[in-house]
Order: structure tokens, then C-alpha cells, then sequence
């Protein structure tokens, strides 16, 4: 039976950024306050920046460690924090996108120089998607950046929220004395370079207090004007509103010098949800329910090239997961049990017994597993809304060793599995097609294809602009649509019917001559 407190202690998130917004260092502050790692630098960026070749032998080398870091789980005041990593470099987008399915909310980090970036706007597309809440942290407040309440207004009109700032900054950059935390009331000044993870923090009886004259001189008067304006321009700050991913909080800080993280990690502990029920194909699911349950979201491959393993995270949602205990695998119908669950702490990782919603495991695969994959005690129900968006880049796969077409097809089949890339296949001929949102995933794929399974392709470019999943209430009109553009349909891995658009212009097109016809850029699994 799982108990009210396993669930109420439990926060599984994801922080995310624009690259060089400061998600690392952000992670790594985190983890030293959770004693989950004892110096500072312990923290991989796996962040890729060199070209796409020599990028992906890196990728290679660093295996081990990125799956290492997949899951950071530590405890902080009593509290189980689960947090997932998502990689830095978009050409992995997906896998992030993914990633935000498996948490219950996330901290968004913004550069206070760059303000919103592009990355952070998509990022956050997915999680307007789903409702996540969101908790914002300004970072790089030592450097001069944007004025704050402009920052304020960028945030709303870009990232589609409405925005509510808990601390507030004493000024920035060269002059940064540190913030004014509105939500606890206290001052919290600012020392450069601090490396020890003590605080300089001034309990203040509000605003008006002397001590902040005597403290900030003559930056009080600014710091008071500015907090008068803040609470007449937002609304009070409602938890509820917060968790419904209706309106975002707000923090300031300079995660590199350690400072406001703590402020943002302690009301995150308090504001932020314990895992929640969740929807399935059948009906919603609570955390409270004995029976166990869970998806997997992602996939990692081979540790070890000699053997094929792969591991499957999965995301427990309901009940206590138990080692060696015999699961139903929903969508083969079949059961199975692991004899070496894993679970992640910082950078171990240990077999555990049992583990609870909010948690997430590492099962070893040998190929059963693919994303959105359901685990159950019995139920048939899948967990739902694992998105795929329309790939930006085409290939056809073309088999460079005949005598290799078995390997060739299990190779590709297994990695689309993985969502290393999406599959489609186009009749007549079953012709392959490779999609992904970045070159990278091509020379992914190829490399592995010759490690792993002893295959080997080429890719030739189909320029096309998009896959569009398309479905339709109008049966006669559908048939027709496919009949008549079977030239540009082809398929996804789930078997449903996607339109290969070769421009934005034929695709508005389109849309106009077939009104009953809904196009879409994303599908979701399941
Ligand atoms: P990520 O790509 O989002 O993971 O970003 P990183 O954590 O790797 O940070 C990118 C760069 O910004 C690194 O050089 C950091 O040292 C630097 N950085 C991170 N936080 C701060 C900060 O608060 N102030 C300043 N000045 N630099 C920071």
C-alpha cells in the first residue's frame, strides 16, 4: 500500500533553459544544497558544441555520464526531489520535450541579459500544452541586463503566461545588491564571488523598516518604489492559480554565485506539486491507488556496445513499484519483472527495492520497451500525451549493404523505438523515411547503425518542409484527400497517416481546399 507521505514528499521536475541561460549551474547549486554532491564542477554540461562529427564521439564518450545525470534524485528538508536533466543542445529537443511529460513542474531559466530566447519560448510551448506550473529564476543579475519590469512584460507576451514576481532586484550588474523577497519579506543582499552556501539574509517588519535606509542608503527609496508598483500592477500570488500553470512566479538571483537559489529551491518545496493523478486512455489515475503503474519516456541505449541493453525511464505514477514482481507490459500484452530496477541518486546509481509515484527508474531493455510504453499490475490503460512534433528534416534511408537489410531494419525500427529519430514509411516500395529536428540525429543514427547492428546506409535529402498528422470527422473526404495525394502520405510508426508537405505554400493550400481536414504538426503517442 502506498502511504500519503511517500506521494505529499515527493517534487519531480525539470529545469529548463535556453543554452548558456545557466540551467548547469542552477542543477549543480541545487545538488550541493541537497548534499547530493560535495563540490562544485561535479555537474557535466551536456551541452555539445563543437561540429556535428567529433560531436557525436563525444556523445559517445560521455554515455555513461549523461545517463548518470538522466535523474538526480536527492533529499532537502525532508523532501524526496526528483530532478530530470534534458539536454542543452536543440538537435535533442524531442528528448526534452519528452522529458516534461514525466515531471510535475518545472523552473525555467532566463538570462536577464538575453530575456527570453528562442528555445525557452519552445520549451515552454510544451508546457502551456500540458498546464505544467512554472516557476521563473532571472539569473545573471551580477551582470547589467534588461530593466526587470520590461523582463516582466517579455516574459507574458512571449512565453504566453501571466507572470508574478516573488522577489524583486536592488538594482544590477556592477551595482547588484540582492533582492527584496517579497513572498517571505526579508532582504536578501548580495556578495560577489560567495562560494560557501550560507546567506546573508535581513528580517525586515516590512519595507518601511529603518534598517533598509540604514542598509541600502540611498537605494531604499528605489527598492520601495518599485515593490508599491509591483503589487499594484499583479495580482496577489495564488497557489492554486500557480498550479494550474496559470501564472508563473517569479525569482531573481546569479545562480554562479550562489545566490537566490536557495530562496527559489525552498519556496519551490513549499508551492511546488507532490505527483498528481494523471490521464490515461481509460480514465485518470491517481498517485493513492495500490495498484502500481507507469510509463516509460525515454529510452537510452547501450552501455555497453557488447551487450544490446538499452534503459527504459520510467516515470511511477500510482502504487509502490517492487522488485522482481511480475508487471504488465500493455501495449505487447505480455508480462515481465526486473530483477535489477535502478534509481538514480546524483551521480549513482543503486538497485532499489521499491519505488514510489514521482520516482523514476531505470529498467534494463532488451528491446521490449518504446516510448509511452505502459506498466501495470494488470489494468489495460496507457499513459497519455507523449508528444512528437513534426521533423524539420527529411531523408530516405538507402541500404548500403544488401546483404545487411535484416540488421538494417531491426537497426532503424529499435532507434525510432528509442526517439533517437521518427520513422515514416512510404508506399509504394516501403520506402523509409528518416525524420528529425537536427543533423545531428543523421550521423547519430548512421554510426550506430554500423556499431550496433553491423548496418550500413545512406540518406538521400527529401526536401520537404513538414509532416502534418492529419484526421478528419468527413470519412468520404478523408479517403479522398489520401486517394488523391497519396503521392505526398505516408506513415508514422503508429501507423497513422501523415501529409509530407514540400513547402509552407502547399500546405496552406491545402488547409484551404480541404476544410474538413485537420493538419497538424504534432501527434501524440498512445
Ligand atoms: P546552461 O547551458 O543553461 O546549462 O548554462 P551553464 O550553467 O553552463 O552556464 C553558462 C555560462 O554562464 C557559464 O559560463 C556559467 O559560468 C555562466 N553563468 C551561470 N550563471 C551565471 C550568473 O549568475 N552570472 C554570471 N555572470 N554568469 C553565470
Amino acid at each position: 500500500m502506498v502511504s500519503q507521505s511517500e506521494i505529499q514528499k515527493r517534487r519531480t521536475f525539470a529545469i529548463i533553459s535556453h543554452p548558456d541561460a545557466g540551467k548547469t549551474t542552477l542543477t549543480e547549486k541545487f545538488l550541493l544544497f541537497g548534499g547530493a554532491i560535495q563540490t562544485a564542477g561535479a555537474v557535466k554540461n551536456n551541452k555539445i558544441k563543437k561540429t556535428a562529427t567529433s560531436d557525436f564521439m563525444e556523445i559517445e564518450k560521455q554515455r555513461g555520464i549523461s545517463v548518470a545525470t538522466s535523474v538526480m534524485g536527492f533529499e532537502y528538508n525532508g523532501v524526496k526531489i526528483n530532478l530530470l536533466d534534458t539536454p542543452g543542445h536543440k538537435d535533442f529537443a524531442e528528448d526534452t520535450y519528452r522529458t516534461l511529460t514525466a515531471v510535475d513542474s518545472v523552473i525555467l531559466v532566463v538570462d536577464c541579459v538575453k530575456g527570453v530566447e528562442e528555445q525557452t519560448e519552445r520549451l515552454m510551448g510544451v508546457c502551456r500544452m500540458r498546464n505544467t506550473p512554472v516557476i521563473v529564476f532571472v539569473n545573471k543579475m551580477d551582470r547589467p541586463g534588461k530593466d526587470p519590469f520590461d523582463l516582466m512584460d517579455e516574459l507574458e507576451e512571449k512565453l504566453n503566461i501571466r507572470v508574478r514576481p516573488l522577489s524583486w532586484p536592488i538594482n544590477g550588474g556592477p551595482d547588484f545588491k540582492g533582492v527584496y523577497n517579497i513572498y517571505r519579506n526579508n532582504l536578501n543582499l548580495f556578495n560577489a564571488n560567495k562560494t560557501s552556501i550560507e546567506r546573508d539574509i535581513v528580517s525586515i517588519s516590512d519595507l518601511q523598516d529603518p534598517q533598509v535606509d540604514s542598509i541600502l542608503g540611498r537605494d531604499a527609496a528605489k527598492i520601495r518604489e518599485d515593490v508599491e508598483l509591483v503589487e499594484g500592477v499583479y495580482d496577489t500570488f495564488n497557489k492554486e492559480a500557480y498550479r494550474k500553470g496559470e501564472v508563473a512566479p517569479v525569482f531573481f538571483g546569479s545562480a554562479l554565485n550562489n545566490f537566490g537559489v536557495q530562496e527559489i529551491l525552498d519556496t519551490f518545496l513549499e508551492i511546488a506539486p507532490s505527483p498528481l493523478p494523471r490521464k490515461t486512455s481509460e480514465r485518470m489515475v491517481s498517485p493513492e491507488e495500490n495498484a502500481f503503474s507507469g510509463f516509460v519516456f525515454k529510452i537510452h541505449a547501450n552501455l555497453d556496445p557488447k551487450h544490446r541493453d538499452r534503459i527504459a525511464f520510467l516515470r511511477i505514477c500510482s502504487g509502490v513499484f517492487e522488485r522482481n514482481k511480475f508487471y504488465q507490459h500493455v501495449r505487447l500484452g505480455r508480462t515481465f519483472r526486473f530483477t535489477n530496477p535502478t534509481s538514480f541518486m546524483a551521480q549513482e546509481k543503486s538497485i532499489i527495492d521499491s519505488a514510489y509515484p514521482g520516482d523514476v527508474i531505470g529498467l534494463y531493455d532488451t528491446g521490449n520497451f518504446k516510448i509511452g510504453d505502459t506498466l501495470t499490475e494488470g489494468e489495460s490503460f496507457m499513459y497519455q500525451g507523449i508528444p512528437s512534433f513534426s521533423p524539420e528534416i527529411f531523408r530516405e534511408v538507402v541500404n548500403a549493404d544488401p546483404m545487411k537489410s535484416k540488421q538494417l531494419e531491426k537497426g532503424i525500427n529499435q532507434l525510432t523505438d528509442e526517439g533517437v529519430a521518427q520513422l515514416f514509411t512510404k508506399q509504394p516500395g516501403n520506402r523509409k523515411i528518416i525524420g528529425t529536428v537536427g543533423e545531428l540525429q543523421f550521423d547519430v543514427i548512421k554510426y550506430r547503425l554500423q556499431h550496433e547492428y553491423g548496418a550500413s546506409c545512406t540518406f538521400h535529402a527529401m526536401p520537404l518542409y513538414k509532416a502534418c498528422w492529419i484526421t478528419s470527422e468527413n470519412k468520404t473526404e478523408f479517403e479522398n484527400f489520401l486517394r488523391q495525394k497519396g503521392n505526398h502520405i505516408a506513415y508514422d510508426k503508429d501507423g497513422l497517416p501523415v501529409y509530407l508537405a514540400e513547402t509552407k505554400g502547399m500546405l496552406d493550400i491545402m488547409i484551404r481546399h480541404y476544410p474538413d481536414i485537420d493538419f497538424s504538426f504534432m501527434s501524440e503517442h498512445n
